[in-house]
């Protein structure tokens, strides 16, 4: 059977990021986004063969870009496109798997809109459209909070009344799943071990932030919770707050629900504490230069993740090692030492070369001899979304 295309859909309000998937390259072999849809400086933008191109689509909607990449994903495929898997933030506790879409599976999708009413409402425009314009592929769902549905209860349960989450889902979900168990594979693999009997921490580093323990292949717990605000400092979320925060901000303030969330959710984290940027690199230029508010980011940043990850280590029977992934854990050796410092009671310590020489893709272990191990290990969660759509055209 030759190689087959899946084309992979992740579909936020304005925005389609796209990337055609063959099962037998790393390389994608198109890849893109169609941004500000509904404006009318909407765009579409590709990557093919290292040749990159764009598209003025004046208003486009989600189903007039999609059409738009129709042709380009059938000329890049060679004709041959196998399916479609479609990114979805929230599966509630309806899926811990991905799964063929039909019409129960976007009704369940449409059910769990209120636990992510930014996220759930744009995937499901995506995939609408998707259906729409190719009826005859199948189309498959990956939920980014599918691989936490293994954590134990103890592990997923808020300290709060009962009937908040037996009537209202009021619980811990966890996201970044497709990451976190793509690089535990990818781990697994560079170590040597067994994905299914090996024990690893892992940090996806992005403009979002989590930490994961992962036992045996399964998540058994994560940083992030009911939404993905909790747990670490990110780019623009602050992260773990006092809960009554909210409360104090609204009677010391004045402050109304929106404006809380606005500013926690888009004004805090990296960006907050800098008064600069959100941006990793921006902020490492700008310590370097002496700016405080850029040195106390990174400071808190790391510090708050080392506590996460030391945190996680409860949920592990042993540590096989820890992982990091995303752009600032693929990218940045002064983050990944700043952190592995704050974790000297895990035994953790890094090889400064190796450290150094694990940036842009390369994949590599960077703990120094006689430590526990520590794997850079670049995330591909389009593949992974890929992957998934085949096992499931397979089954
Ligand atoms: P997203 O969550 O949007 O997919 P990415 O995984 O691409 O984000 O990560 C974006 C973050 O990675 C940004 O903070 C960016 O500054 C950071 N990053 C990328 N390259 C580097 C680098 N060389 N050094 C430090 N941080 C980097």
């Amino acid at each position: 059977m030759p190689a087959r295309n899946i084309l992979v859909i992740n579909c936020g309000s304005s925005s389609i990021k796209f990337a055609l998937v063959n099962e037998a390259h790393g390389q994608f072999s198109l890849s893109g986004i169609a941004e500000r849809l509904g404006h009318p400086e909407a765009v579409l933008r590709w990557q093919r063969g290292g040749e990159q191109d764009s598209l003025m689509i004046p208003s486009a909607d989600h189903r007039a870009a999609l059409a738009q990449l129709l042709p380009l994903v059938q000329s890049a495929a060679g004709g041959k496109l196998h399916g479609i898997g479609h990114r979805v933030v929230h599966g509630g506790e309806h899926f811990s798997n991905a799964r063929k879409i039909d019409t129960q599976v976007l009704e369940a999708i449409r059910s769990t809109a209120p636990l992510a009413p930014l996220h759930n409402p744009a995937n499901l425009l995506g995939i609408e459209a998707a259906l729409k314009l190719y009826p005859a592929l199948p189309h498959v769902a990956v939920f980014d909070t599918a691989f936490h549905q293994s954590m134990p209860e103890h592990a997923y349960r808020y300290a709060l009344p009962d009937a908040l989450y037996r009537q209202h889902g009021v619980r811990r979900y966890g996201f970044h799943g497709t990451s976190h168990r793509y690089v535990s594979h990818r781990a697994a693999d560079m170590a040597g071990l067994s994905s299914g009997d090996s024990s690893w921490l892992s940090a996806h580093l992005g403009n979002g932030c989590s930490t994961c323990a992962i036992v045996n292949g399964q998540s058994r717990d994560t940083s992030m919770g009911l939404t993905p605000l909790e747990g670490l400092a990110m780019g623009t979320r602050s992260g773990d707050v006092d809960p009554n925060l909210h409360s104090h901000l609204a009677r010391a303030l004045g402050w109304n629900l929106e404006q809380i969330e606005r500013v926690l959710n888009q004004e805090s984290g990296l960006l907050g504490l800098s008064g600069l940027s959100n941006d990793m690199r921006s902020l490492e230029q700008a310590r370097e230069q002496g700016h405080a508010g850029a040195t106390l980011a990174i400071e808190v940043f790391c510090y708050r993740l080392a506590k996460s990850l030391a945190a996680m280590s409860c949920a592990l029977p042993q540590l096989d090692g820890l992982i990091f992934t995303g752009g600032i854990g693929e990218n940045s050796p002064l983050i990944r030492s700043k952190t592995v410092a704050h974790l000297k009671l895990l035994g953790l310590a890094l090889d400064k070369e190796a450290n150094a020489r694990c940036i842009r893709g390369v994949a590599g272990a960077i703990q120094s001899y006689g430590h526990p191990r520590v794997l850079v290990v670049p995330t591909n969660e389009e593949r992974q979304i890929a992957l998934d759509t085949l096992t499931l055209l397979d089954s």
